[in-house]
C-alpha cells in the first residue's frame, strides 16, 4: 500500500476507535477497482465535523456548512466528510440545504453515479448498495436514482457524466442518457469555469474522441453560459478532422485542432478562448498556432505553378516560423501531420513535393512529406529569434550613423530573413556591410 493508503489507514482507524463509523469513499474506491492510480482518498464518517476536528491534531475546517474537514496526517490530507444528504437545489446548482445523517447508505444516495457510491472500510468490505462494482465491470456511467431528477439538481452532473464516460472509455446508461438529453437545456445555469474544467478533462485525457462525440451528438455545449460551437450540421467534417486528436500531446495543440475543426479564425478563436476564460497562456499558444496555420495556408495558395516555387514557399514558411515563434510552427505541423490531407488546389509542383493528394477525394493519407520538409526546413535555420542575430539595432545605429526609426526594426528583420533563409552568414562584419548595402539601396 501507499504512503496515502497508510495514512488513510491511521484516519479511519482513529475515527472508528473514537466510536464513529468511517470509510474510504467515491473516486478511491472506483479507480482503485478499475486497478488506476489512485490521486486522492476522501473519507465519508458518521463523525460531526467538530467531532472529527477534537480527534486530530491536525485539520483545516475546509468546508464546514458541508460538512467536510481535511485531516491532516503524516504529510498527507484527507476530506473528511460527515454523513449527509441535501435538498432544495438552487439554480441547478448548489443546495440550499445539508443534512448531517446516520447512516452511510443515505450519503451514498446523494452521489452522482453508481461508480462513484461506493464505499469501504478497515475490513476491506465494500458498501455499495447501488451496484457501482457491477456497473464498473460493464463499464457503464449509471446516475444514482433518477437521471432527470439527479440532472434537474444540479446540471454540472451532465458533463461530469460524459466526462467519466470519456476518460474511463465507458458508455453511458440508457436511461442516464435519456435524463441527460431532457435537462440539458440547465447547463445554462453552470458557471463557465466550471464547465471548462470538464472539458479540459475529456480533451486533455485519453479518449477524448469519445466525450466530443457524445458532446456533438447530445448537443449540450451550445447550451452553456459560453456556447461553444460543437454540434451542428458539420459535424461530421469535424469529426473527421479531429480524428487523430488522440495522438496530439499536449493539451494545447488538442484545442488548436478542435478550433481548427470547427473552421475558427485564430481572431474568432482568440475571442472564444476568453469566453472560455482559458489563461492568457493557453489563450496565446493556441492562437498563434493557428496564424501559423493562415500564413502556411496563403503561402500554399500563393505558390504560382512551377518547380522553382518551393523556394518561395520555404522562404515563407521561415518567414512565418520568425514571426510566430518555432513552437507554434512545430504545432502547426504536428496538428499537420494528423489531419487528413485534403488539399485539391496545391499548385502541381507543391503536390509532388509535399505529397498532398492530388485528386478531389477526401484522403486520409497523412501530409507526411509536406510535414517532413518545413521540419527540416525549420531544423536548417541557423538562428529563429533576433536575440541570436550577431548584431544588435544600436550597433546598426552606430555603424550607419543614422537616428533610430522605423528603417531600424525593418533592416533588422530584412538581416534576420537572410540569415535564417542561409543567405547570409550570421556574421557581425558580413552583417554590417549586407546593411550598408541594404542603406544605400533605401536611398
Ligand atoms: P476525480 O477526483 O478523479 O475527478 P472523484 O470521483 O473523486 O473523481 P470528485 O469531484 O473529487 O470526483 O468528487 C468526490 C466524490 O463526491 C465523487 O466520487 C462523488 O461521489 C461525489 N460528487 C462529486 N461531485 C458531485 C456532484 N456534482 N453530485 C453528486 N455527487 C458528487
Ligand atoms: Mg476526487
Amino acid at each position: 500500500p501507499s504512503a496515502m493508503a497508510i495514512a488513510a489507514e491511521i484516519v479511519i482507524a482513529e475515527l472508528t476507535q473514537n466510536g464513529h463509523e468511517a470509510y474510504w469513499v467515491g473516486g478511491c474506491i472506483r479507480d482503485e477497482l478499475l486497478g488506476r492510480p489512485v490521486h486522492d482518498m476522501d473519507i465519508t464518517t458518521s463523525a460531526l465535523p467538530e467531532e472529527v476536528i477534537a480527534i486530530f491534531a491536525r485539520s483545516v475546517p475546509t468546508g464546514l456548512a458541508h460538512g467536510t474537514v481535511t485531516v491532516i496526517q503524516d504529510g498527507c490530507g484527507f476530506e473528511v466528510t460527515t454523513y449527509r444528504t441535501e435538498s432544495g437545489y438552487v439554480d441547478h446548482r448548489r443546495p440550499e440545504h445539508v443534512f448531517f445523517v446516520n447512516d452511510v447508505k443515505e450519503d451514498l444516495r446523494r452521489r452522482d453515479f453508481t461508480i462513484n457510491a461506493i464505499c469501504c472500510g478497515l475490513n476491506g468490505e465494500l458498501i455499495d448498495p447501488f451496484e457501482g462494482e457491477k456497473d464498473l465491470q460493464l463499464q457503464v456511467i449509471r446516475c444514482v436514482g433518477d437521471a432527470e431528477e439527479r440532472f434537474d439538481e444540479d446540471a454540472l452532473r451532465m458533463l461530469r457524466c460524459i466526462r467519466f464516460a470519456s476518460v474511463l472509455d465507458f458508455s453511458i446508461a440508457k436511461n442516464t442518457w435519456r435524463g441527460l438529453m431532457r435537462q440539458r437545456d440547465k447547463l445554462a445555469h453552470i458557471a463557465v469555469e466550471r464547465v471548462r474544467a470538464e472539458l479540459d478533462r475529456i480533451v486533455e485525457g485519453p479518449h477524448p474522441l469519445r466525450g466530443l462525440g457524445m458532446l456533438a451528438r447530445c448537443e449540450l455545449l451550445a447550451r452553456g453560459k459560453a456556447p461553444f460551437p460543437w454540434t451542428g450540421t458539420d459535424m461530421a467534417a469535424a469529426a473527421a478532422l479531429t480524428a487523430g486528436i488522440g495522438e496530439l500531446e499536449s493539451a494545447r495543440l488538442r484545442w488548436a485542432l478542435l478550433l481548427h475543426a470547427l473552421k475558427q479564425s485564430a481572431q474568432e478563436a482568440d475571442v472564444l478562448l476568453r469566453a472560455w476564460t482559458f489563461s492568457g497562456t493557453t489563450r496565446s499558444g493556441v492562437v498563434q498556432v493557428l496564424r501559423v496555420r493562415e500564413a502556411w495556408t496563403a503561402a500554399i495558395e500563393a505558390m504560382p505553378p512551377g518547380t522553382g516555387s518551393m523556394e518561395g514557399l520555404r522562404r515563407q514558411w521561415i518567414a512565418a516560423v520568425l514571426v510566430f515563434g518555432v513552437e507554434a510552427a512545430e504545432g502547426w505541423l504536428s496538428l499537420l501531420a494528423i489531419l487528413p490531407a485534403v488539399a485539391p488546389t496545391l499548385p502541381a509542383a507543391a503536390s509532388s513535393a509535399f505529397s498532398v493528394v492530388e485528386s478531389t477525394e477526401a484522403s486520409t493519407t497523412p501530409a507526411a512529406v509536406n510535414v517532413q520538409a518545413a521540419r527540416e526546413w525549420i531544423a536548417q535555420m541557423p538562428l529563429t529569434s533576433l536575440s541570436e542575430l550577431e548584431i544588435t539595432g544600436n550597433e546598426l545605429v552606430e555603424a550607419l550613423d543614422k537616428r533610430p526609426g522605423p528603417w531600424l526594426g525593418k533592416m533588422l528583420n530584412g538581416l534576420l530573413q537572410a540569415v535564417a533563409s542561409g543567405d547570409l552568414p550570421n556574421d557581425k562584419q558580413l552583417l554590417l556591410l549586407e546593411a550598408k548595402r541594404m542603406d544605400r539601396h533605401e536611398r
